[in-house]
Parts: C-alpha cells; structure tokens; sequence
C-alpha cells in the first residue's frame, strides 16, 4: 500500500484555518481584476512566493480587501470546503475571522459573519462538512480593539460563533499573548472557547506559551513549537491535555524549518502532547489539509498509526459541543475501520 492511499482518504478536522486563506488563487485574481485592487502579480506562482512572515501577510491583507459584498464572502465560503472534501477528506472545520480587518471598509462584524455562515451552512448541506467559527483578534490593533471585539461578539450571538482566537502580528511583529489578557478574560467569562497563536518561529518563545497557558488560560494553541525548548513546559503541557493545532507546512515560510524527523512538531508528538495538523493559511501557503497529511506527516517520519492519533486528536481539540465531537468520533471511527478494511483485503 502506498501511504497515499490511506493518507488521502483518512477523515479529517482542520482547527487552524483563517478564512481569508480558502479563498483559491484563481478567484483572488478575479476578484482583484473586478475591484481594481493591486497585486503584486497575477501570475498565481509569484503571487504566492514569499520571503518571509512579513511578506506573505502582504499578500493576506489585499486577499481581504478583494472580499466586498455578501455573494463574494459566501462563495469563497463555499468553494474552500468543496475543494478540501474532494482533495483531502475535510470532515469539520474551525475558521478564524478577523473582523477587523473589515470593519474600516464598511462590513460590519453581522454583514461580515452573516454570509459566511450562509456559505458554511450550504457546504456542511451539500458535502457533509460541519464547521465552527473563531473569532480572530487583529494582533496589529490596540488592546482595547480586542476588547471592544470581544464585546461585539458577545452583543451578536450566533450558534457557529464558539470561540476567540488571533490572526496577524502586532505591529512590533511580535506574537505578545499578554497584550490580550483582558480581552480573553472577558470571553472566558462568558463561555466563549479561547485559542491564541504562540511559540511559532524562531525569534519567538517557549515564554509566549506559558503566557499563552497560564495567564489567558486558552483551551488550546496555534503552533506553540517553541515549547519543546522548556521541557518543564511540555510536560506541564502534556499533563494538562491542552491541544495544540500545528501546520506543518507554513513552518518551512515562517520559521525556516526544514520538515524531517527532527522537527518540534515531531518532539512535540513524541513527547505526549496533543497535536493535530491544519494548514493555516492554504492558498498562500500552497498547502491544503491533504498535503499537511500526505506530505508532511511522512516526512516526519510518521506512519499510519500516527495519522489516525492525529485525524482523532483534532476532535479533542475542536471547540464544538459533546454531541457533536461524539458524532465525529463514531463517524471517523467508522470510516478509519472501513479504510483498514480496504487496506487489509487489498
Ligand atoms: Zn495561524
């Protein structure tokens, strides 16, 4: 048996997954053609090359400011699912929405959150793809932004709405958890789930985790890579049980990582941690859900049993109700003994 032939098929969540990043290369340039938005190039190879953390959220920011009506934020809703059901066996999905960055065009966090919902919803009718959303703190705002964010979400509920996460870099280009305190504070106390982005290059730190852990007291972390360099850390980490939803992929852009058996990911893993595979930002990183498990995964020298921990991991790390993390357990467990069947009788 080919590892693809598992690796493909094997049911899977995506936790980390900023909206913005479903949208495909080919409707970004159309979309940038009908707004009159400039690109740095049309040609969807250069568009997508970066040299580093700094340049790609270039890119991400005029991605965003091509999404200007309902129809458009719908259909990149819809069309980002179909895309990774067909390629790679998407079963359920959290999005991270940063409503900050549309606020200064007009769209409003209703006009913004409304048609995605209506997107997502159609996609989880038509292709069986159950969905949540995160709401992302812009990193590059004050703190207060995020606190009068966390205030909206909480004027507005809607059901998909579970929880609050992070998206860009502070204008220092830090990750700096601690800035937030009050804005997770407030959205812990009213039920909402918690995520923050921590630990995720090299110039970042194990520090920025433990902020992230003991001080937001988040439910889980984005990346958190740094984390193996404190092994005191990890093992308070492994103990806990708090998730981490690592992407492999984009470790290669933003930290200069090469993915091989030495990879944090990997010690992360063998050290007992938590950790599922998303792939952060897909299209900009030229990366998919599928290929974080085809690629990556046996590039890091895991294996067949490390993919069913991971797909089931991603439960355990999902924000949605008990109900429906049973119902996608059965459901993966069903369809991971169906797989092994086939592979067994081949
Ligand atoms: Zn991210």
């Amino acid at each position: 048996m080919r590892h693809d032939d598992y690796l493909r098929p094997i049911p899977k969540t995506e936790l980390h997954c900023h909206f913005v990043s479903t949208m495909t290369g080919a409707r970004l340039i159309q979309l940038a053609d009908r707004y009159g938005v400039a690109l740095p190039t049309t040609d969807p190879d250069a568009l997508f090359a970066y040299d580093d953390l700094a340049d790609f959220l270039v890119a991400f920011r005029a991605a965003t400011d091509v999404l200007r009506t309902s129809d458009d934020l719908a259909k990149v809703a819809y069309d980002g699912v179909r895309a990774d059901v067909i390629g790679s066996g998407l079963r359920y999905r959290e999005y991270y929405v940063n409503p900050q960055y549309f606020a200064p065009k007009g769209i409003g966090y209703r006009s913004l959150l409304d048609p995605i919902i209506d997107g997502l919803s159609a996609a989880r009718d038509d292709l069986g793809v159950d969905f949540r959303i995160v709401v992302a703190i812009n990193r590059q705002e004050p703190s207060a932004a995020a606190l009068e964010l966390v205030q909206t979400v909480l004027a507005n509920p809607l059901d998909p709405v579970v929880g609050i996460g992070q998206d860009d870099l502070t204008p220092e280009l830090t990750e700096d958890p601690g800035r937030f305190a009050d804005a997770y504070a407030l959205a812990r106390r009213h039920g909402l789930h918690t995520t923050a982005h921590a630990g995720e290059r090299p110039v970042d730190s194990p520090e920025s985790v433990r902020v992230a852990m003991d001080e937001l007291h988040v439910d889980r972390i984005d990346h958190g890579y740094r984390i193996v360099d404190d092994p005191q850390l990890t093992a308070q980490a492994r103990d806990s049980g708090i998730h981490f939803a690592t992407t492999p992929w984009s470790t290669t852009i933003c930290s200069g990582w090469t993915i091989d058996p030495q990879h944090r990911i990997r010690r992360m893993i063998d050290a007992g941690l938590s950790v599922s595979f998303s792939s952060d930002d897909a299209t900009f990183f030229r990366t998919s859900v599928g290929r974080e498990f085809r690629e990556a995964l046996p590039l890091l020298g895991l294996g067949i049993e490390d993919a069913r921990r991971i797909a089931l991991a991603g439960i355990d790390g999902a924000f949605c109700d008990d109900d429906t993390k049973a119902s996608l357990r059965a459901r993966f467990t069903a369809e991971i003994m169906a797989l092994d069947a086939t592979i067994a009788a081949g």
